[in-house]
């Protein structure tokens, strides 16, 4: 039974005054859920802030990306032990984002997925296709290639740290989801993947997000798939009301 996790991710959106009001106004409307992990992403300087304000509630935190050394000469960088000091459980590594604006790479992926599981965080590792790469008919072969040199050589109990998030790019902040069927298609791609490289129990076990325009309105029909285990939330995360509507997609 894979517990499903609905996360959040500010990007780079939100003050201290900012971060302690969305938990001043989500806490309440996320009281008695059970279904499903939370987790919120802020930027580096509101974590310690959302990690005071989530303490004692449901909600986990998580950084939005990791460097893979533990100290040292590396200005601008934050480690795995700092996150953790900070507060964090979760971190999300490989966001498009990163790999289209900061020279992401599957091998920086996979550095910072061994530094971040090694130091007692989750990793939620995004994977995805481009708009040219989806048109071109290379969607599956695109993301299968993103797990194999990303996480290719973790062992089926290190993949029990680790999170996949399958975020299309051409759906990310476009307000175009993918359909759940679409979705459904990609994230049976990637469970067999996993089980070509790990295994079954690797591949059963192993929760596979869904993130693109993730809304209120479109998040129970893609729950309801089979092999989707939750949301990597982008904008519509931003408003403690509309992520808790998600949250409680059930
Ligand atoms: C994201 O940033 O991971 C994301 C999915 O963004 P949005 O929900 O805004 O498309």
């Amino acid at each position: 039974m894979r517990r499903p996790i609905i996360a959040g991710n500010w990007k780079l959106f939100k003050t201290l005054a900012e971060t302690r009001a969305f938990f001043d106004a989500l806490i309440p409307e996320i009281l008695g859920v059970e279904h499903c992990e939370i987790v919120v992403a802020p930027p580096f300087t509101a974590l310690a802030t959302a990690a005071v304000e989530a303490d004692g509630t449901r909600v986990s935190i998580a950084a939005q990306d990791v460097f893979w050394e533990q100290q040292g000469a590396f200005t601008g960088e934050v480690s795995v032990k700092m996150l953790v000091d900070a507060g964090c459980g979760y971190v999300i590594i490989g966001h498009s984002e990163r790999r289209q604006f900061f020279g992401e790479t599957d091998e920086t992926v996979e550095k910072k997925t061994r530094a971040a599981i090694g130091g007692e965080l989750h990793a939620i590792v995004c994977v995805g296709e481009t708009l040219t790469q989806r048109d071109g008919g290379h969607a599956a072969e695109v993301v299968r290639l993103q797990i194999q040199e990303g996480l290719g050589k973790f062992s089926a109990a290190e993949l029990s740290h680790i999170t996949i998030a399958y975020e299309p790019v051409w759906a990310i902040g476009t307000g175009r989801t993918a359909t759940p069927e679409i979705a459904a298609e990609m994230h049976g791609e990637i469970r067999k993947t996993i089980l070509q490289i790990h295994g079954a129990g690797a591949a059963g076990a192993i929760r596979i997000l869904y993130g693109g325009s993730v809304k209120p309105d479109n998040i129970a029909a893609l729950m309801q798939k089979e092999d989707i285990d939750g949301a990597l939330v982008g904008g519509a995360s931003l408003d403690a009301s509309s992520f808790a509507a998600i949250v409680r997609y059930k």
